[in-house]
């Protein structure tokens, strides 16, 4: 009897060692944990705390909002869409065009240092992934049918960005 009792005290101290552990040891942090040498790294705690929920779930665990429910697909305003997660410029109104997707769709980033490219093979597909080169936020992805001049497609997600007028 007073074994039992001791595995039973034993499993129960485990069970509350694993509830007070943040990040049980072992599993990888869904986002890479900003270790890619971005100028701008956070804990994920940290971005929790200054991002709301869906950008977090896009920006950093890659997450895509629903077609047609952000708050930029069918935005016509001149302005500069940057990142929501660190402010760095990254897409001018001059170069967003109709593409019929839901998503907010541009042919070119404003420069080409700002955003970095990753293949990406989930979902049974290939597809390259975006993000902001300044702290890695998960932008979307860029497809190569786009229009002139680029033929690219930049795919990307509105609660990823924030919009500003000039
Ligand atoms: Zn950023």
């Amino acid at each position: 009897m007073s074994a039992s009792h001791r595995i039973v005290g034993a499993l129960l101290a485990a069970l509350l060692v694993a509830a007070c552990t943040p990040t049980p040891a072992g599993s990888p942090s869904p986002d890479g944990g900003g270790s890619k040498g971005f100028a701008v790294t956070k804990s994920n705690e940290e971005w929790r705390k200054t991002l709301g929920p869906e950008q977090y779930r896009v920006l950093r665990e890659k997450g895509t909002e629903r077609a047609f429910t952000g708050k930029y697909w069918n935005n016509h305003e001149k302005g500069t869409y940057a990142c929501a997660g660190c402010g760095q410029e990254l897409f001018s109104s001059d170069t967003k065009y109709e593409s019929g997707t839901g998503w907010p769709s541009f042919f070119r980033p404003i420069a080409p240092e700002a955003i970095g490219t990753e293949d990406d093979s989930s979902l049974f597909m290939t597809r390259t992934e975006v993000h902001c080169a300044r702290c890695g936020g998960h932008l979307g992805h860029v497809f190569p049918d786009g229009p002139p001049p680029t033929g690219l497609r930049y795919c990307l997600n509105s609660a990823a960005l924030d919009f500003k007028k000039p």
